[in-house]
């Protein structure tokens, strides 16, 4: 099947008793046996909850995988794949990382004992030359928050299997409709579904697929004995969303394109990083792993000062200054301040998180409508 059908279908049945086309909200906690472990495969909500499930194996479909997780946000997801790791573990991450992973990294797992290296991926030699013996996990993030950086997953997945590593890749930004990791050799891939799955900045939710069954047993155990489990009525959200994930994120590419090259020629406006461009220094990478270059564009302006980026992200009017990406309301955002604030500043500041940086997620609007948008904040 593919992808368009797949989102729409996968997982979901019509209900047996009533015949209902969408997926019924099971907001129950608990299931009624007929007698001692005489069940109907549902035995608690926290394990199992058939709205969830129908979600789960939606997800799974959509990203090529067997098995589908989904949590209470993209964090408790990526906590999941921490935890299947023990102390003395070591980590190979980007060093432009999602600033929530960052600190769940940093300050949550570091003081168990798992060690986390933050390193440039673009080179595929970096990441080889912290490998060793203790290194149990690649986590990658590609196209990168906020710079655009694009990894070679496929690069990544070799130095995995040679150092007997997992690869587990944040796709959040990339969605499965445009970057399927699985299919590049990942063990993992992992969602916010927040973002574009959602993609309509009403749920908060994460999601883990994964193919290999070893695995799975590891994320199902985690997941129940953790508990950070997504609920029903969320659950229904998420797969009426997916349900148009294609068509939004045809429409975030090609808007995000318009908004691109308007971007490069504006007077005001020094970089902008989006992987589109042939100039783009991944952009090699990004045609070659992905399908589309998304909706996602940084920039910064000329002389770099603070008090200019502040003063586009308030006047704008049809974007919204807010954090969070993928919906189809277009947003804007000043990493430095917002998203990037947890890392240190001379941190950010070496990956290119500088003061005048603004990142757009471009929504699904009228493009002509988003350029005089901005056209009139930077003037
Ligand atoms: C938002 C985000 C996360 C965290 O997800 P939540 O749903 O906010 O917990 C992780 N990675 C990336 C790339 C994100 O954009």
């Amino acid at each position: 099947m593919k992808f368009a059908t797949k989102a729409i279908h996968a997982g979901v049945h019509p209900d047996e008793s009533t015949g209902a086309i969408m997926t019924p909200i099971y907001q129950t906690s608990t299931y009624v046996q007929d007698g001692v472990g005489n069940h109907k495969g549902y035995e608690y909500s926290r394990t199992q909850n058939p709205t969830r499930h129908a979600l789960e194996k939606n997800i799974a479909a959509i990203e090529n995988g067997n098995f589908g997780a989904c949590f209470g946000s993209g964090l408790a997801a990526i906590d999941c794949v921490i935890k299947m790791l023990n102390p003395g573990d070591e980590v190979i991450s980007t060093n432009d990382l999602y600033g929530g992973s960052y600190r769940l990294f940093k300050t949550i797992f570091e003081k168990y004992g798992i060690k986390f290296h933050f390193v440039d991926m673009q080179d595929p030699a970096t990441v080889e030359a912290h490998v060793n013996e203790n290194t149990k996990l690649i986590w990658v993030e590609t196209p990168t928050n906020p710079m655009m950086n694009i990894i070679d997953i496929e690069a990544m997945a070799s130095i995995a299997r040679k150092a007997g590593a997992m690869l587990c890749v944040d796709n959040t930004f990339a969605t499965p409709y445009l970057q399927n990791p699985l299919d590049l050799g990942a063990d993992i891939v992992m969602h916010s579904v927040t973002k574009y799955l959602g993609g309509h900045s009403d749920v908060v939710m994460g999601a883990l697929v994964c193919n290999d069954e070893e695995i799975s047993k590891e994320m199902y155990r985690i997941q129940n004995s953790t508990g950070a489990v997504t609920a029903p009525m969320d659950s229904f959200l998420v797969l009426r969303g997916i349900k148009t994930l294609h068509l939004r994120v045809q429409r975030h590419c090609e808007n995000g394109e318009k908004l691109a090259n308007f971007l490069v020629t504006h007077p005001k406006i020094d970089k902008v990083y989006w992987p589109g461009f042939p100039t783009h220094p991944n952009h090699e990478v990004a045609r070659k792993q992905m399908r589309g270059f998304g909706g996602m564009i940084s920039f910064t302006m000329k002389g770099n000062h603070l008090e200019d980026a502040l003063e586009v992200v308030k006047k704008v009017e049809i974007f919204a200054l807010a954090e969070s990406l993928g919906g189809v309301e277009s947003l804007i955002g000043h990493p430095a301040t917002m998203t990037h604030a947890s890392i240190p500043k001379e941190v950010r500041e070496k990956t290119g998180v500088v003061d005048s940086l603004i990142r757009l997620s471009v929504g699904i609007e009228d493009a002509d409508d988003l350029i005089a948008d901005l056209t009139k904040a930077l003037a």
